[in-house]
C-alpha cells in the first residue's frame, strides 16, 4: 500500500484535507494505493507557488525554456520503462500501451523544443507614416488541466507542455483513478531544469476542481473527460471570465464501403475497438458496413478474432488488452449490454461473462460483438467506454454518412475504401473534427492539432500543435511612433492608417 500526495513548488507535499481516493489494481480488484484529496487551502498553495514563480520562467529567454524539454525528452525515454508500468499498475492497461500513452505525450513536449520559433509574432513596418504595429504574444499566468484516467501520461503534457514552454506556470489535477505517473512527470520536470512552482500536481476530486474554475488567480482551464463534465468545467470556468478548453466524450464510427480491403478494415476494427479494453476517446466503437454482403462478411470476419483476443493483467506481455479501470465501470457496461439485448440488438460474441483464472476479482469485461445495431438504441447514443463493438448496417453510403452525422458526438470518424471519390466527398462533408481515410484512429500528430466537433469539444482552440500556443498566450498588440512623428502636435479626428 502506497500513499500518493500532491507536488507542490518542487516538493512531494503529503495530503492534510484528511479526505482521500481509493486507487485500484483493476487486474485483482485489490486497493494498492490512497491518494490524497485537496483542500482549497492545498489548491492555494499550489496557486502562490505558481504566482511566485512564474513571472521569472516568463522572463527567461525562449531558448532557455525549450532546453528544459530537450532534458526532459530524453529523462522519459531513458524511464520510459518505469513510466509505462507506472501507468498500466493503475489504469490496467498493457504495458506496450502504456509506452504509447507516454510516447504520445512525449511528442508534443518535442513539439515545443520549437517554442522560439512558434511565439515569434507579427509585425508591420510603417503602419502609418513614422508608426509601427506588432502583436506579441504573452503568457496567460497560471493554466490548469484537469485530466481523465484513460491516458494519464498523454493528456498531462497535451496541456503541461505547451503551456509552460509558453511561459506559464501550471497546476495539473490528474485523474484520480491512476495519479501516480502526472507526479513522476513533475519530478522529471525538475530534473531536467524547471524552476521549483512552475508545474504543481493537485490531487483531487469535484472539489478541486471547482477550486479551479472559480479561483481568480487562474487564467485557463484545460478540460479532457466525459462530456457531462466538461459542459460543467466551460460553463463554470467562462462564467468565471477564464478561457478554457474542454474535450469530451465520443462515439466514433468506421464505414466500410463494399470495395474496402476487409481485412484492413477488420484488422483496424480489432485494435480500434477492444485496444485499451475500449477506453479510449478515439477508440471507435460503431463499425458500419455498407451492403448486406459487406456487413455479412465483416461479422463473419470479426467474430472468431473476438472470440480469440487474448485478455490479462498487465503483467502478461502477450496480452491484447487488460480489464476496464473499476468496478462500477465494469458494472456500467455489462448493464449497458444488457439492455442492447432488451432492445433487440444481437449479441453476436457476448462477454459479459468473461473471468481470468487467478484474477477473479478483476474488473475484466471480454470482447463484445452487438449486430443489428439501429440508431434509436441506448447502445448507440451513449459512450460504452469498454470493449463493445456495435454494428449497424446501412444500405448505402448516403445513409452510412447520415448516421455519424446526425449522433450528438463528433470527436473522431474513418472511411475504409478503395475509391478516392468517395473518401474526399467523406472527409469534405462530415461535420466530425478528426477524419481518418483507411486509418482507424485519427490521431492527429504533436504538430497538428487535436479536437473534435458537436458534443465532444466546448471551446474554440483546439489541443497542441499551433492552437495550444494560441490557447496558453494572449495576444497584445503594439501601435508605436517615435517622438519625431509626435512634433506635429494633438490630433483631434480618429485616427485612421489613411
Ligand atoms: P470524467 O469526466 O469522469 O473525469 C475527468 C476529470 O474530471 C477527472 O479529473 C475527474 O476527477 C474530474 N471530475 C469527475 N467528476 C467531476 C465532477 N462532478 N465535477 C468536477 N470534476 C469532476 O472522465 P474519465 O472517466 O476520467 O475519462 C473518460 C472520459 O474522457 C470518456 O468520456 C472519454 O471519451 C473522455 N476523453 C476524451 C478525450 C478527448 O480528447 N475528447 C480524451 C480522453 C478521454
Amino acid at each position: 500500500m502506497y500513499e500518493i500526495g500532491h507536488f507542490i513548488n518542487g516538493k512531494h507535499v503529503p495530503g492534510t484535507s484528511g479526505r482521500t481516493a481509493d486507487v485500484y489494481n483493476p487486474a485483482t480488484g485489490e486497493v494498492q494505493a490512497k491518494v490524497a484529496l485537496a483542500s482549497d487551502a492545498e489548491l492555494q498553495a499550489a496557486v502562490d507557488a505558481a504566482k511566485a514563480a512564474q513571472p521569472k520562467w516568463a522572463a527567461t529567454n525562449p531558448q532557455r525554456r525549450a532546453r528544459v524539454f530537450m532534458k526532459f525528452v530524453d529523462l522519459l525515454n531513458q524511464n520510459m520503462d518505469e513510466l509505462a508500468v507506472m501507468v498500466s499498475r493503475e489504469h490496467g492497461k498493457t504495458v506496450e500501451d502504456s509506452k504509447g500513452d507516454v510516447i504520445r505525450g512525449l511528442e508534443v513536449c518535442e513539439f515545443v523544443i520549437g517554442i522560439p520559433h512558434l511565439s515569434k509574432s507579427e509585425f508591420t513596418e510603417g503602419a502609418g507614416p513614422g508608426i509601427d504595429m506588432y502583436s506579441i504574444r504573452q503568457p496567460v499566468g497560471i493554466g490548469a488541466g484537469i485530466t481523465p484516467f484513460n491516458f494519464p501520461g498523454m493528456i498531462p503534457m497535451w496541456m503541461f507542455a505547451p503551456a509552460i514552454a509558453c511561459g506559464n506556470a501550471f497546476i495539473l489535477k490528474p485523474s484520480e483513478r491512476d495519479p501516480s505517473l502526472p507526479i513522476r512527470l513533475a519530478e522529471l520536470m525538475i530534473e531536467a531544469g524547471l524552476p521549483a512552482g512552475i508545474l504543481n500536481v493537485v490531487n483531487g476530486d469535484k472539489a478541486a476542481v471547482d477550486g479551479i474554475v472559480s479561483h481568480p488567480d487562474i487564467g485557463a482551464v484545460s478540460f479532457v473527460g466525459s462530456t457531462p463534465i466538461a459542459r460543467y468545467v466551460y460553463g463554470a470556468a467562462t462564467a468565471n471570465g477564464k478561457r478554457a478548453q474542454c474535450f469530451g466524450g465520443a462515439k466514433n464510427h468506421m464505414i466500410i464501403m463494399p470495395d474496402a480491403d476487409l481485412d484492413q478494415a477488420v484488422n483496424a476494427l480489432m485494435g480500434a475497438g477492444y485496444g485499451s479494453a475500449g477506453e479510449r476517446c478515439m477508440a471507435v466503437s460503431v463499425a458500419v458496413p455498407v451492403g448486406e454482403e459487406t456487413a455479412n462478411r465483416l461479422i463473419e470476419k470479426l467474430t472468431p478474432k473476438i472470440e480469440s483476443l487474448r485478455i490479462g493483467p498487465y503483467t502478461d506481455e502477450k496480452a491484447d488488452m487488460g480489464p476496464v479501470v473499476t468496478k462500477e465501470a465494469q458494472a456500467r457496461i455489462r448493464s449497458l449490454i444488457d439492455k442492447g439485448l432488451e432492445e433487440g440488438a444481437k449479441l453476436v460474441v457476448d462477454g459479459r461473462d468473461f473471468k481470468l483464472q487467478g484474477y477473479e476479482n478483476g474488473y475484466f469485461v471480454g470482447g463484445c460483438l452487438f449486430d443489428n445495431v439501429t440508431p434509436d438504441m441506448e447502445i448507440y447514443k451513449t459512450e460504452i467506454f469498454g470493449p463493445v463493438l456495435s454494428v449497424v448496417r446501412a444500405k448505402n453510403y448516403e445513409e452510412a454518412l447520415d448516421l455519424p452525422m446526425k449522433h450528438e458526438y463528433g470527436n473522431g470518424v474513418a472511411i475504409y475504401t478503395r475509391d478516392g471519390d468517395a473518401a474526399r466527398d467523406f472527409a469534405s462533408r462530415i461535420n466530425i473534427g478528426m477524419v481518418g481515410v483507411n486509418v482507424p484512429i485519427p490521431v492527429p500528430l504533436a504538430y497538428h492539432s487535436f479536437g473534435g466537433w458537436k458534443a465532444s469539444a466546448f471551446g474554440d482552440l483546439n489541443q497542441h500543435g499551433t492552437d495550444s500556443i494560441k490557447f496558453w498566450t494572449r495576444t497584445k498588440t503594439v501601435t508605436s511612433r517615435w517622438p519625431s512623428g509626435i512634433k506635429d502636435g494633438a490630433e483631434f479626428v480618429m485616427p485612421t492608417m489613411k
